[in-house]
């Protein structure tokens, strides 16, 4: 069992982390972006991201067709196991007009 050596163990370790940087990669940098500038300490609504996802939609921008307060569980169910995907209509989530998110109220104040 010497065929792994330290190395070889840190080298995998390091390509690990690497593959992790490089998936969340565009959420740090918008993270680090937004972080920047404004360098006053973290917004606490969004974290600096001076955006909301919406409430409605999950963030999506679309939802459901009557689904948007939530009643439609059966559907939902349905959806899950992949049945009734192309029956179930999205609509443009009227709540933050399509856009999945909302401007930080608090940052957009500054
Ligand atoms: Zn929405
Ligand atoms: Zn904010």
């Amino acid at each position: 069992m010497d065929n792994i050596t330290a190395s070889e163990v840190a080298g995998l370790a390091v390509g690990t982390l690497l593959l992790c940087a490089t998936i969340a990669a565009p959420k740090i940098d918008a993270f680090f972006s937004s972080s920047q500038r404004s360098s006053l300490g973290m917004c606490k609504r969004c974290g600096n991201l001076r955006r909301l996802a919406c409430s409605g939609c999950k963030g999506t921008g679309s939802v459901k067709e009557g689904g948007i307060f939530g009643i439609n569980l059966v559907d939902d169910l349905y959806e899950s196991y992949g049945n009734r995907e192309s029956k179930v209509k999205q609509i443009a989530c009227a709540k933050c007009q399509a856009k999945g998110y909302f401007s930080c109220p608090d940052c957009s104040k500054l």
